[in-house]
């Protein structure tokens, strides 16, 4: 007998109650992303409903959750007003601590890596520090340097980070959020 604790513990964090989806489809439809997903939105709510563990970690594993914008077009269209983008980004969490993640959506989690740093160091994003931090997680050396030249040109880099005055507040901020995600994984 499959477990079902782990759908339980979505709804609990995220409020999304996933029985509500009736399965018309329009999230999917609105979804830009959803030709390129493993499972489209519609089609993961269902493997949600399912209360299954086995397709719970179908879900970790996959590359929908990665490639989700949290755009909310499918909470936008959605009738039962289900917060999509919501679960996306606790599903996103698990898959990491779970240690589930797609391997091609690996660059994708470097990259929200790189932005964090970018903002947690200097408050806002610098542009070069997050692309070098990008190419160190990534190996990626050589990826996209020919546009490089022409963006410093248009004056779409800048050399040095521009940061804002009070960075302990951001320093706090991220400590705090760390703090209170240890909260509420016990
Ligand atoms: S739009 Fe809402 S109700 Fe319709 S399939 Fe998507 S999540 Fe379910
Ligand atoms: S929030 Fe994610 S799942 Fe929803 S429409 Fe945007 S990309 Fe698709």
């Amino acid at each position: 007998m499959e477990k079902k604790h782990k759908v339980s513990d979505l709804q609990t964090h995220t409020g999304v109650e996933v029985m509500r989806c009736y399965q018309c489809g329009k999230c999917t439809a609105g979804c830009v992303l959803a030709s390129e997903m493993n499972y489209p939105p519609s089609y993961l709510m269902r493997l949600l409903q399912t209360g299954s563990k086995e397709n719970y970690n179908k879900i970790l594993s996959s590359n929908s959750i990665w490639l989700c914008l949290n755009c909310e077009n499918c909470l936008g269209r959605c009738p039962m007003e289900i917060d999509i983008p919501k679960m996306m980004d606790y599903l996103r969490t698990q898959s990491i601590k779970e240690n589930k993640l797609h391997p091609d959506s690996k660059p994708i989690l470097a990259f929200h890596r790189a932005f964090l740093d970018s903002v947690k160091s200097t408050g806002r994003l610098y542009e070069i520090g997050l692309i070098m931090n990008f190419k160190f997680r990534t190996f990626r050396f050589l990826q996209d340097l020919n546009i490089a030249p022409g963006m410093y040109l248009k004056g779409k880099l800048h050399l040095l980070p521009e940061k804002i005055r009070d960075r302990r507040s951001m320093k706090r901020i991220f400590a705090q959020t760390i703090e209170n995600a240890k909260t509420d994984n016990k």
